[in-house]
Parts: C-alpha cells; structure tokens; sequence
C-alpha cells in the first residue's frame, strides 16, 4: 500500500488529499477516540459528490483498503483505517431546510449540531443522539437513539431517501421508490453498502423541550430503577428519559457539594406541553426526594449540546453494550454494584429507551432488528488519561459480562467496538441473511468494509 502512487487522485479532486509528510496529516487523522491511533496511506477531504465517486473508483481500482469518515465519533475507529484510503467527508456541510414539506437535506460531513441549529430556525427538529458533535453518517445508517426516540422513532425512521455513490462508483438516490432494497439496508446496516453523500430527514415541528437530569444518592439507585423499569414504558411517548450511572461533573450547573459524588440519575427530555410534562414526570422526580433536580424549559439546540463540553474529543473510550428487554431485580443488583464501582469522573452506564414509535416499526422493516428491544444498555469507560485506558476498559468489560446474561442477545452496532462477525450476526438476527444478499447486490466485492462488517452473500 505505501506504494500507492495517489498522485492521478490528487489532480482529480476539489478537495485536498492530505499524505504522510503533510503538515495537516496528524490532525486529519485523528478521531474521537483518543484510544485510536491509526496511519493512513492518503486522506481525501472531499468537497463534493465528484471527489467521493473520485476517490471510491480509485480505492477499488488499486485495490486500496477504503475508509468512510462523518464525523469521526465511532468508538471502534471505524472513519479511519491503517495503510488506506480515508473519504473524508467532513466539508460536505450543506444544509437544506424545507419548512413547507417539513423536511431537512443534509450532506454526510455535517454533525448533529449542524443540523439542529439550521431546523430550529423553521421551529424544526429531526431526532438523533445526546451529543450534539456526532456525525450524521455514522449515527444515521446505524440506527440514531436519542431524546427524541419514543416521540418520533430512531432517526432511521425519519430517514426518507440518501444519495449513494456504489462500489462501481456509481451514484444512486435510495428510498421507497428506488432502490428499495438498498434503502431497507441503509436503515440500521452501516456503512457497508457504499458512501451516502447526502441524507433527506424528515423533520418534526420541536422549538422548546422540558429537560434536564434528576439525580439520587446510590443508596437509592436499585430502587430509582425499579421505578424507572415501571415507570418508562406507561408514560406518554412525549416523556423521554435515560437512566445512568454518572460521576457528577464539577460544572457550574451542579452544586458544589455533589461535585465528584458518584449518583444514579434520570435525563429527561419532554416534548409537548411543558405542564404536562412536569405532571407526567412528578411520580418519578418527587421519589426520595433526589439529591438534585435541574429540569426546565429550553430551546432543543441548547439541550442537544448540553453535554458536549463533558465530553470534548480526544479522551480515551471503551465501549461495551447490549440491547435489554427486561431489567429483572437480579440484574438491577448487579447494575448497582458495578454502577457504585464507575471508575472516572467520565465514565458512564446509560440505558437509553427504545420504544414508543421505535416500537411500531416491525423488526424486518429495516435492518435495525431489535424493535423489541426495551432498552440500549452501553457501559463506557471514558478517561482522558491513556494511562487509565486498563482501568476503564476492564471496569466496562466486567460491568457487561456481569448483565450481557440478562440481556437480550446483541447490541447497537454504534455502540459496539470490533467485536467480530458472531456479534453482528447476533444483533442483526433474523435480518443477517438479507442484508448479506443485498451486500451481494451492491458491493460484492466488500470493498466498503471498515465497518462492521456484513459479508456479501456467498453466489448461489
Ligand atoms: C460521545 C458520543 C455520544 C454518542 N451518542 C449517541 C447517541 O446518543 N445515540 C446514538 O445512536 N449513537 C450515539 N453515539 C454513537 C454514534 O452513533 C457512533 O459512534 C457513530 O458511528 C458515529 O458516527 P460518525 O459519523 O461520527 O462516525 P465515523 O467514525 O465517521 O463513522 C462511523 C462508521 O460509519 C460509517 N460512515 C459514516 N458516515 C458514512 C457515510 N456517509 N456513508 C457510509 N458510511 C459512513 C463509517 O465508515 C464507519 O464505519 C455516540 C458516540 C459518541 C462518541
């Protein structure tokens, strides 16, 4: 691969290719996880459709290993590879609101954040996940769980077309209409089918949301989740909440007093009225009482980057996760015990819903499979120290091997690191065989395959 000559690519694109030796290489290399440290042989930040189909037909005719970069949040470093050739997305940042149609276009290399800010102009929101400087690529074919889920479904379920440049660097527009197929398979199945350029969203009428975090003392946690276990799933689909496992941050938003304390607590996000909101959660909030309890009216955008300074790139990251249909007292125990051990102020256990409109896709609709899923589990291990990266990384691989026997067999792919291919099958079940033979279809030879990787179906 260090042989490869990039330099026909290079005079082709709009964009830069950025090399070994380039003064910009370290930075346009690195990604989210600071645990990740990978070389590749070329970066092509590409401005636009023609770079991407530029760089995809390069990398397949010299046989270069390919890598898909949104925004760099995967946990496993999947954007970048060794040796290869990254497409980089990331000044693919076009926006384009539709108020009428209510629907938002939204090219791969913007983050969440982008996208938040440019529907909220038009009194809109698409839902997506709790960190506001996620990719819109990754956190889109993979699924997309967040605030908004049991009100308006994973982002997947808002997804109405994405543009595709295919293995043989052809370009196609997939959706209902077209490519259905492929469509079903963008839904849930990764980055494996090809690079989405741009992704059509629909949008939700959202400008405030009644949010914030209730937390309680540990003493309190198995029974704030027994609560939260009945609690969640009987509530109006307007009511959001994820349960965690936290260090409380030493940010002005938290008492003195609770700073560095190890708690348990409940992050809500309510949409619809706020009065009915603030009755709808009260059996919950008023229990203990909590040690602390910050929930109020605020515009979508605001709640959406809450928490981004807690967690600024760079720091090291291990993930581990399961999908949950049931917490059984047992497993609540074990959650306590492991939830009491959280071993950095960054580390963390969230259980994130899946239901509500989540629920009312069938598990075949998409390749998302796990509609019957209760909750996502994900334990993290976050330090900014590389120094504690063992730490971290055995306390979330204890904390799973501990609850994975109560839990419902797979897990998110974006909540996964490179677990192998038992894994995958595991969380795309009865959907693996169909996404494989639409692998088959659109890149049979798996040249898109820094991902977690479905294998193309076998030629009957
Ligand atoms: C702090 C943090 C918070 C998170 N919170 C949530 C959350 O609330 N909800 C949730 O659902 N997930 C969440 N995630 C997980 C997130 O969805 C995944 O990490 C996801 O992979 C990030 O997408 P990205 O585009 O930033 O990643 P990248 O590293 O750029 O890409 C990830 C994978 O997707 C592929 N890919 C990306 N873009 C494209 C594209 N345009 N075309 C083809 N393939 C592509 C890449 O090849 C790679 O395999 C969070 C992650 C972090 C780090």
């Amino acid at each position: 691969m260090g042989n490869t000559d990039f330099q026909p690519l290079k005079t082709s694109l709009r964009g830069l290719l950025i090399e070994p030796g380039d003064e910009r290489y370290e930075a346009a290399r690195r990604v989210y996880n600071g645990m990740i440290d990978r070389r590749p042989a070329a970066i092509a930040r590409c401005a636009d459709v023609a770079d991407v189909i530029a760089a995809v037909n390069f990398g397949r005719d010299h046989g270069t290993k390919l890598a898909v970069r949104s925004g760099g949040h995967n946990a496993a470093g999947l954007g970048i590879c060794d040796d290869g050739l990254v497409i980089d997305l990331s000044p693919m940042k076009g926006i384009r609101v539709d108020p009428k149609a209510r629907t938002v276009q939204v090219q791969a290399g913007c983050v969440w954040g982008d996208v938040d800010h440019a529907a909220h102009a038009f009194g809109l929101a698409t839902p997506s996940g709790i960190i506001s400087t996620t990719g819109v690529g990754g956190l889109t074919l993979g699924g997309g769980l967040g605030h908004l889920t049991r009100k308006c479904g994973l982002t997947i379920d808002n997804l109405l077309a994405a543009d595709v440049v295919l293995a043989d660097g052809s370009f196609v527009t997939a959706s209902a209409e077209e490519d259905p197929d492929l469509y079903w398979a963008l839904r849930g199945g990764g980055g494996n089918f090809g690079v989405v350029t741009s992704f059509l969203f629909r949008a939700h009428p959202l400008e405030m949301i009644y949010g914030g975090p209730t937390l309680w003392e540990l003493d309190q946690a198995a029974d704030v989740l027994r609560l939260y276990r009945d609690f969640l799933p009987q509530a109006p689909e307007d009511v959001n909440g994820f349960f965690a496992f936290l260090v409380v941050p030493p940010a002005p938003m938290f008492p003195e007093y609770l700073h560095l304390r190890k708690m348990c607590g409940i992050v809500w996000c309510c949409t619809g009225g706020h009065q009915e909101a603030e009755a709808a959660t009260r059996p919950l909030r008023s229990f203990g009482p909590p040690a602390f309890d910050y929930v109020g009216v605020m515009p979508f955008p605001a709640f959406q980057s809450a928490f981004d300074p807690l967690y600024p790139p760079g720091l090291q990251w291990y993930w581990k996760a399961d999908f949950v249909n049931e917490l059984s007292d047992e497993a609540i125990a074990l959650h306590v015990k492991h939830g009491a051990g959280v071993p950095t102020t960054h580390s963390t256990m969230h259980l994130y819903p899946i239901d509500g409109a989540a629920h009312r896709v069938g598990s075949g609709e998409t390749a998302f499979s796990y509609r019957d899923a209760r909750w996502a589990m994900v334990v993290v291990g976050v330090d900014p120290d590389p120094a504690n990266k063992d730490l971290i990384t055995a306390w979330a691989r204890d904390y799973w091997e501990d609850l994975h026997p109560y839990s419902a067999g797979g897990a998110y792919v974006n909540f996964m690191m490179e677990e192998g291919e038992e894994r995958i099958r595991a969380t795309y079940r009865g959907n693996y065989e169909r996404l494989a033979a639409v692998k088959r279809k659109y890149d049979p030879g798996n040249l898109f395959r820094v991902n977690q990787n479905i294998k193309p179906a076998a030629q009957a």
